[in-house]
């Protein structure tokens, strides 16, 4: 059985490339069984003894409770590793109707930042940072910032965290092993024009949780699929070695994207995938991140186009430099081309009207692997809570965002449906975080401001 449907098209093309593509088209038997593998993930990345060598690192973020509500204050939030650098102003009011005000401004993050030092990556926060103040007036206040910082972080307290790996476009040379809380504040310091009291780094996974749950208190998932793809999720802090203590729960920053890393994923990668891997910036790494995510979405219908060109099957087996061109196809063409043929003309092609409808086609496959593997994972971590909570039947809600989910036409519909389909005994709510993960950072610092406060009284 081929899992759910995909469109029928008049289009003698499409059943030569459902063959042709068979290989990235998962029956729900073998979805059951990717949702199994990560299962075990789970529980490698957790235990005291496997946890070393496990690929998925399950990190404890320190976050141990969603926002209740009453929450206050005025926090700044920074986000840095998603599509956008981002600052933001969130204040926190008991105001029953507009609970959280924000104020945000997006700064530029040039390639030759994100590819360069440390020292100049930290000196750019700060500048931005101090550039936001100066326009908020705020200057001469020290607030409690919360930083979204996307990236795998080995945490031990919710303000240190310091970064096991980049990954997606990032490669700034040493940072890997240090403390970002650290390197931020030196580089504050060193300006000596403001203050600022870092009191959260959190993953930009666990904002959207967090963001989530301020307006649902069941919310206890929080997804990204973006340019990256990764979960996390509230774990019974009983099952978490790495922690001290067995009351009550913490977030676990799944870090998903790794899945796969050590080999257990080499039966469902294309050859494709194995290509993307050899040309990215960090080969051999976040091999399950490079075929769900939005990053190379593009590359991989590019290189599917260029085989089926060269063995003739498309465009009259005429190849264009463009065809040929790294990064030609972006994630947002592979969404737009559900409806239209953007794909087609800027890779200047004469394409008939059945080599139109077939990379239509193309596009769709790709894009519902990445549904399907998202919702196998998903499934994975569902049946986990569901186990945890000792339910027959479990409902929660899942916090999601990122460009994938958000921009594609079709692409949450499969993957509501592809998650209900493999964990039958559920209640899933999806709620798409509307106001970004930043937010959720600013509730953390929230949430350790009002604890904070508690152990003072
Ligand atoms: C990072 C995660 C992050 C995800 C989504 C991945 O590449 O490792 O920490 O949550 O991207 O931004
Ligand atoms: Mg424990």
């Amino acid at each position: 059985i081929i899992c759910g449907s995909y469109p029928v098209v008049p289009c003698g093309l499409c059943s030569i490339i459902d063959k042709y593509l068979y290989s990235m088209r998962f029956s729900d038997e073998t979805l059951h069984d990717i949702k199994c593998r990560f299962r075990r993930e789970l529980e490698n990345g957790l235990g005291r003894d496997t946890h070393t060598t496990a690929t998925v690192k399950m990190l404890p973020t320190f976050v141990r409770s969603i926002p209740d509500g009453s929450e206050k204050g005025d926090f700044l939030a920074l986000d840095l590793g998603g599509s956008n650098f981002r600052i933001l102003r969130v204040k926190v009011t008991q105001d029953k109707k507009q609970p959280v005000q924000m104020e945000s401004l997006v700064y530029e993050t040039p390639e030759d930042i994100i590819h360069g030092s440390g020292t100049q990556l930290f000196d750019h926060v700060a500048e931005c940072l101090g550039d936001f103040m100066e326009k908020q007036k705020i200057k001469d206040k020290k607030l409690p910032v919360g930083f979204t910082f996307s990236f795998p972080c080995a945490q031990t307290k919710l303000d240190e965290a310091v970064l096991v790996t980049w990954t997606k476009k990032f490669k700034v040379s040493g940072v890997e092993g240090m403390d970002v809380v650290k390197l931020l504040n030196k580089a504050i310091k060193k300006r000596g024009d403001y203050e600022a009291d870092i009191m959260a780094v959190v993953n930009d996974t666990t904002g959207t949780m967090m963001t989530c749950g301020f307006d649902d208190q069941r919310c206890e998932v929080g997804i990204i699929i973006g340019t990256g793809t990764n979960a996390c999720y509230m774990e019974e802090l009983r099952h978490i070695d790495l922690v001290e203590g067995d009351e009550g729960r913490m977030c676990i920053n799944t870090e998903w994207g790794a899945f796969g890393d050590d080999g257990s994923l080499e039966d469902l990668r294309t050859e494709f995938d194995r290509e993307i891997d050899r040309g990215s910036l960090n080969p051999g790494k976040q091999l399950f991140e490079k075929m769900a995510s939005g990053m190379f979405m593009g590359e991989l219908v590019r290189l599917i186009l260029v085989k089926m060109a060269k063995e003739g099957l498309l465009f009259e087996g005429r190849i264009t430099p463009e065809l040929l061109t790294k990064g030609k196809i972006e994630t947002k063409h592979v969404s737009e081309n559900i409806h239209n043929s953007i794909i087609l003309t800027r890779l200047g092609v004469e394409p008939s009207q059945e080599d139109c409808v077939a990379v239509q086609h193309v596009c769709t496959i790709v894009s519902f692997r990445s549904a399907n593997l998202i919702a196998a994972t998903l499934g994975g971590i569902l049946t986990r809570l569901k186990d945890n909570k000792g339910v027959a039947r479990l409902r929660t809600t899942v916090g999601i965002d990122g460009s994938m989910y958000k921009m594609h036409p079709q692409y949450a519909r499969r993957l509501h449906k592809t998650v209900r389909r493999l964990v039958p005994d559920s209640d899933v709510r999806f709620l798409l975080s509307e106001s970004g993960s930043a937010k959720g950072a600013a509730m953390v610092t929230a949430v350790a401001y009002r604890l904070a406060d508690q152990t003072r009284q």
